[in-house]
């Protein structure tokens, strides 16, 4: 059964995001960038599947020539293979989706494993896309996911709690911050995945169109935050909220 798993280079989950001085973005100039905290949740998510009928998983990324690093990261935490689609565009997801739709019709994968969102702009849309641009069946969400040779069973967390559905394969999943703790790839596990692999492709390569839908007008810092106060304990905290017109 083969996995695909895209990841993305997003600026480091550490690094607080600076704007540009003319509003036109996020300045990603001489910052951290690293692979998309729920892509590594997805990558070790179908490492841990290989022990239950996954044979072969390959990481895919859509982006810059540097997103090469990103997918070493993913050949040395346990990939097999990778994808990687240079566009010094940043492309969105209707475009990523297609592109990883066309993969998918060339490799013919049992399951896709998205993150449900990508750190950068924190869209949320390329996973529910891709499904719906292939027909398939898509869990969000997953805290929990299980394969057989044909069905998967995800447990997506939801406002009210936790949800188990079923689907046919081939499907596709998004992962939630609970579903594992991805590992470190080790020393040895780097210097082998410099020898694994790497495909490079072109949007074009694929026929997909990738001209932007959606404008930009301007990217500003979020406004400052007033101070907090400290409340002794729950009955000044009732008071106050009462104070301010909140009711229970
Ligand atoms: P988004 O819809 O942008 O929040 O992204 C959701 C998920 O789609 C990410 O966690 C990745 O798994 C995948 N994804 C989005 N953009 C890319 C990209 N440029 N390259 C590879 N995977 C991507």
């Amino acid at each position: 059964m083969k996995v695909i798993v895209p990841v993305k280079r997003v600026l480091d989950y550490n690094v607080k995001p600076r704007v540009k001085a003319d509003g036109t973005g996020v300045d990603l100039a001489n910052v951290k960038m690293s692979m998309n905290p729920f892509d590594e949740i997805a990558v070790e998510e179908a490492i841990r599947l290989k022990d239950k009928g996954v044979t072969e998983i390959v990481a895919v990324s859509i982006g810059e020539a540097k997103s090469q690093e990103t997918l070493r990261t993913a050949l040395a935490m346990g990939a097999d293979r990778a994808i990687l689609v240079v566009s010094e565009e940043k492309l969105e997801p209707l475009a990523v989706a297609k592109i990883l739709a066309k993969i998918c019709a060339e490799e013919q994968p049992s399951l896709v494993i998205c993150g449900k969102q990508a750190i950068d702009d924190d869209n949320n849309q390329t996973g529910q896309m891709l499904a719906g641009l292939l027909g398939w069946g898509q869990g969000t969400f997953a805290s929990k996911v299980e394969l057989t040779a044909e069905t998967a069973t995800v447990t997506r967390e939801v406002d009210g709690g936790a949800e188990t559905d079923s689907f046919k394969l081939p499907a596709v999943v998004t992962t939630d911050l609970r579903l594992n703790e991805p590992r470190y790839a080790s020393l040895p596990n780097i210097m082998k995945a410099k020898s694994k692999p790497m495909a490079q492709k072109t949007p074009a390569d694929y026929g997909v169109d990738v001209a932007p839908r959606i404008k930009t007008l301007k990217v500003v810092e979020p406004g400052k935050r007033s101070a907090g106060v400290k409340v002794a304990d729950v009955d000044e905290l009732v008071m106050k909220l009462s104070a301010m017109g909140i009711k229970k």
